[in-house]
């Protein structure tokens, strides 16, 4: 949604600060085209017919002052030259409040470390009522009571002391919605019929400028639940055109609408600004991102997630798919949308809980360690290297080789079993396991029954760094990065999913046609060089027995397949060996995997590796999703690199053993 929010705002800044030069300050020399930082408008009169306008209620949303300004300017230069405005002065009066505030208030909560109250949940209409929140930590916290906050307390006083306003309009952005009463009730208000015709008009006046598309409707019916609103009190108090604007735009720019948008966006607005977003982001973006994890109730809130997961303008990363009932959906959730989501799941009474409460504060933990361990270690020996820790190896991606490990005692073309790790560069774990891998497999060698007997038969590929620009763009520009670097023509939304680019059910369901989605298949089946290296490799070797395709997280071992439901002939034997591979890595620290397909495990998932691998004739294909099951999702902390991989190294060996003694 947003490609880069820092140099957007610096943009914005800059644009602010050249406007500042501009001393004068009359409404005819203001500059009504870009952010200013103070303003305050106000208009006096007799105790006429009264129109109150607010704006700017919710702080950051800035083209709502920077439209008041213009409106107040728009009101003075209009009366006597065009006539219906005339009419409206000449009998009543126009109010406008341009204020600024953060989205809360900034007074502080006894008893809470969180800050400030929402002032559009604060009034005395259905005050305290589902459709807000009683934690001072939550972006729609109600307040100790109603017209607790001054802010709101002096609007109540005004419109009590005049006494007779006839309309209040209280403006909002994002989204492009024009709204009337109720918020708290569904419940129509008794001027519904009269309400909703006006709003009709309204938007259709609007949108004869620039064609700009609004929708309208009462609060709790267009948007959500939303309780102790301005406009239901002001409403309940007898002003019966009360309503609320929900400016420009539909989510490309959201709350950091563009300076030059200012002008069309009061003025009426204009056409089609798409949904489409940029899916990279520099490093400190990350700033203020939660993890949540939902746990749906029912079908019903599951398939609720499902639509909120795919609005493209809150620009959610789903860690966890909706699957099913019992199993909780993780997403990543952007500072910017985090209040319209924990609105959306406390309206429709979905629980969930903060997994990760600040990516950030997670991310440079992460980072301090790494910077320490590197500061440490200089001779790389598979005896001296820290296995512990998080590597970033920057020297060996300037050429990004795709290097493929090879463990061998001789032979000529013997069976093979291909291990990769890391096709997703996010998943750190797998790429730190795969590297303790390579180590236990030499020094076992000639100790380990087993696996001296494996090796002494066949042949071991591993492929650790398998998406190696990914990866690289971890180390250096968004630590959430999953998918190849690949640009794609015509998109600004650079690469692929290196496990939905198989020709295994491509472009199916479950995989995004959408360059822009975590899941993007690509423009056709291994067109990605990462995934037709390992397709030239696997057909070129021809003797491959097992395929084990390594991920993180969730703590699951799965077979083929994922594009389809039909089971793949396989099924028992792949079923039984899943089962012993994940018994025997319970027996080092109890850990407890989940197996079986990947479609009945997790979910519908085409074009992936092992269901590719599987139709190459390697029976034993798997995918391991490696610890942990959400505490800390693909940030895991370097402490459990350890105890991952070696109990994932069991569940290897049970199935490297059983390939070895059931092949030939
Ligand atoms: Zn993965």
């Amino acid at each position: 949604m947003i490609m880069d929010l820092q140099v957007m705002l610096d943009d914005e800044q800059d644009q602010m600060l050249s406007a500042r030069a501009a001393a004068p300050r009359t409404t005819d020399d203001y500059d009504y085209s870009n952010y200013h930082t103070i303003a305050d408008f106000s208009t006096g009169g007799t105790n006429k017919p009264g129109i109150w306008l607010d704006t700017g209620i919710h702080s950051r949303e800035w083209v709502t002052q920077a439209s008041g300004t213009w409106f107040a300017k728009k009101i003075v230069t209009d009366y006597g030259r065009d006539a219906t405005l005339t009419a409206i002065l000449d009998k009543m009066d126009i109010f406008l409040e341009i204020n600024r505030m953060w989205r809360k208030t900034r007074k502080p909560n006894p008893g809470s470390s969180c800050v400030g109250t929402d002032p559009n949940r604060n009034w005395d209409a259905g005050f305290g009522e589902p459709g807000s929140s009683g934690s001072p930590c939550s972006e729609t916290y109600r307040g100790p009571e109603a017209h607790s906050e001054s802010e709101v307390k002096s609007i109540v006083d005004f419109v009590k002391s005049h006494g007779n306003l006839k309309a209040f309009v209280s403006i909002h952005s994002y989204s492009q919605m024009l709204l009337y009463p109720y918020g708290y009730t569904k419940t129509p208000c008794k001027d519904q019929s009269e309400l909703h015709d006006l709003a009709m008009k309204a938007i259709t006046d609007l949108a004869s400028l620039y064609g700009t598309s609004y929708r309208y409707g009462s609060i709790i019916n267009t948007i959500y639940q939303a309780s102790g609103t301005t406009v239901d009190w002001t409403y309940n108090q007898g002003i019966k055109y009360s309503y609320t604007f929900e400016l420009r735009d539909t989510g490309r720019y959201g709350f950091i609408l563009p300076a030059n948008q200012i002008l069309p966006t009061c003025q009426g607005d204009l056409a089609g600004s798409d949904g489409h977003h940029g899916a990279h982001q520099g490093q400190h973006q990350l700033e203020g991102h939660q993890v949540l994890r939902i746990t749906g109730k029912d079908t019903f809130q599951h398939s609720l997630l499902k639509e909120m997961a795919e609005m493209e303008h809150l620009q959610l990363d789903v860690w966890m798919e909706p699957t099913d009932l019992s199993t909780p959906v993780d997403i990543r959730v952007p500072f910017t949308s985090l209040q319209t989501v924990k609105a959306f799941l406390e309206t429709e009474d979905i629980p969930y809980s903060v997994m990760i409460k600040d990516l950030q504060v997670m991310l440079d933990k992460e980072k301090e360690q790494r910077l320490i361990a590197a500061r440490a270690a200089e001779p790389r020996t598979t005896d001296d290297y820290n296995y512990s820790n998080y590597h970033s190896g920057d020297e060996s991606y300037e050429g990004r080789p795709l290097n493929v490990l090879k463990f061998s005692t001789g032979g000529t073309n013997r069976r093979g079993i291909w291990i990769n790790t890391g096709i997703h560069s996010r998943e750190w774990i797998t790429q730190a396991s795969g590297t303790w891998f390579a180590k236990k497999i030499v020094t076992d060698y000639g100790r380990d029954a087993t696996l001296t007997a494996i090796l002494d038969n066949m042949d071991i590929f591993l492929e650790i760094v398998t998406n190696p620009d990914g990866y690289y763009y971890t180390h250096n520009t968004n630590r959430m990065w999953r998918k190849s670097r690949k640009p794609n023509p015509g998109s600004s939304c650079d690469g692929t999913d290196l496990n939905r680019n198989w020709d295994a059910g491509f472009g199916t369901a479950g995989s995004s046609s959408n360059p822009c989605d975590q899941t993007y298949r690509g423009p056709k089946a291994h067109s990605e060089s990462e995934v037709k290296s390992i397709v030239d490799f696997v057909k070129s070797h021809g003797n491959l027995k097992a395929f084990i395709d390594i991920h993180s997280y969730s703590q699951r071992i799965m077979y083929p397949y994922g594009y389809t439901a039909t089971p793949c002939k396989d099924q028992r034997e792949l079923h039984d060996l899943a089962r012993k591979a994940i018994t025997d890595l319970a027996t080092l620290y109890g850990t407890s995997y989940r197996y079986g397909s990947v479609m009945t495990t997790i979910y519908r998932a085409s074009g992936i590796t092992i269901d590719w691998s599987y139709n190459q004739g390697i029976k034993y294909s798997y995918t391991f999703e490696l610890r942990d099951t959400g505490r800390y999702g693909f940030i895991l902390p370097a402490n459990q690199i350890l105890p991952t991989a070696k109990e994932a190294w069991l569940a290897l060996m049970a199935i490297m053993e059983h390939t070895k003694d059931n092949t030939n």
